[in-house]
């Protein structure tokens, strides 16, 4: 299969920042409009010639099999650097991680989206170690997740944009290692932050040509309102991820993939009975069975090509008390080869063809990545 190319001239893309630093100097201007003319006369954002993953870019087909919403280690920001023991100390954690991986890589998972943002205490080093040292490739994010501090509350949707755009085009944490995708959360509802975050991903994203993935409580139909603000911001559907999909009504599910989003089917381990008195389940949960259900029924409808699938697994995670947190991993004990192992058999036995998932696993994150 042969990629397009990227038919965006590089100049293009400075142009658009230096509008941007243009725009930020300046009072409410909207300072991506000839980019976005330019991406409109064309019909769609050009396809990305390369990926960024943390060890450098890749061309879009060497991505692989690709799990679309991972997290190595998901913290708080500056808590690792705060209290270095935690999870056993670097050097431990990076052997287990480097293990897990590695375990991944041999059953042919190539490719993990680490959707760890700031705010999850993302830490760029240690992505790059253990990319290195696994053979996995690990494709970082910038954007922002539910946990704003303070100073980040404060910044208005134009700082965030230039933060986002300065980890797509220049670097994450002060090296030349560049974000591959912008993140984006919101809880049952969108507040005036989480507003911000939207906004300023969907015009990092059209500077940029970068795709967003997203946090969306799909009971609450997040999603939806999440695709009414970055429409607003004039982002195309392509462009966007709604993450968290497996646990969400049928008729959402479809209401978005038909209008061109892609749908995450990637908090796949959660759809099994929660622990006795453990709160690690939402209430409202999608059984297993369920979920593969609803991503057959759109499959037969012709939408293998807008899913990717996903565990949403953390090989370390430091938001819930220690031994909540060990439940959790003794509930998924395939941790982040869960799609594989399990989903994917389940998904062959009630008729998803192999075909099928590949384009789920392969195929929709390449052409998700591309552009195309
Ligand atoms: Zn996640």
């Amino acid at each position: 299969m042969t990629t397009r190319r990227d038919t965006t001239p590089a100049i293009s893309r400075r142009h658009a920042i230096g509008r941007l630093a243009v725009g930020l100097a300046g009072a409410s201007v909207a300072p991506l409009e000839p980019f976005a003319a330019a991406q409109r006369g064309a019909g769609a954002a050009a396809p990305r010639r390369t990926v960024q993953t943390v060890t450098g870019a890749v061309d879009p087909v060497t991505l692989g099999f690709t799990l679309c919403h991972e997290h190595v280690c998901a913290a708080s920001a500056g808590l690792w650097q705060a209290w270095p023991e935690l999870f056993g100390g670097r050097a431990q954690f990076v052997r287990t991680a480097v293990d897990q991986l590695k375990q991944a890589r041999d059953e042919g998972v190539a490719t993990v989206v680490d959707l760890t943002t700031v705010d999850l205490g993302r830490d760029i080093r240690l992505l790059e170690e253990i990319s290195r040292k696994s053979g996995v490739q690990l494709i970082a994010a910038t954007g922002h997740w539910l946990d704003a501090s303070r100073s980040m509350s404060a910044r208005t949707v134009e700082e965030l944009t230039e933060f986002f755009v300065r980890e797509i085009e220049r670097g994450i944490e002060g090296t030349d290692i560049r974000a591959g995708v912008i993140k984006v959360a919101n809880g049952a509802t969108i507040d005036a932050f989480g507003e911000k975050v939207l906004r300023a991903a969907a015009r990092a994203s059209r500077a940029t040509g970068l795709p967003i993935s997203t946090h969306s409580p799909g009971a609450d139909r997040v999603g939806e309102k999440q695709a009414a603000i970055l429409e607003s911001e004039g982002l195309g559907p392509s462009k966007a991820c709604i993450g968290h999909t497996d646990n969400s009504p049928a008729d959402y599910q479809a209401g978005l993939i038909e209008r061109g989003y892609y749908l995450g089917m990637d908090q796949l381990p959660r759809g099994g009975p929660a622990p006795p008195g453990t709160p690690l389940q939402p209430p409202n949960a999608l059984a297993w069975t369920e979920r593969y259900a609803q991503i057959k029924a759109l499959v037969d409808a012709g939408h293998a090509e807008r899913m990717m699938l996903g565990n949403d697994h953390s090989i370390a995670m430091s938001l819930q008390p220690t031994a909540a947190d060990r439940l959790r991993l003794a509930q998924n004990p395939d941790g982040i080869l869960f799609v594989s192992r399990k989903a994917l058999p389940a998904l062959r036995q009630i008729g998803v063809s192999e075909q099928a998932i590949r384009t789920m696993t392969v195929e929709a994150p390449r052409r998700f990545f591309a552009g195309a």
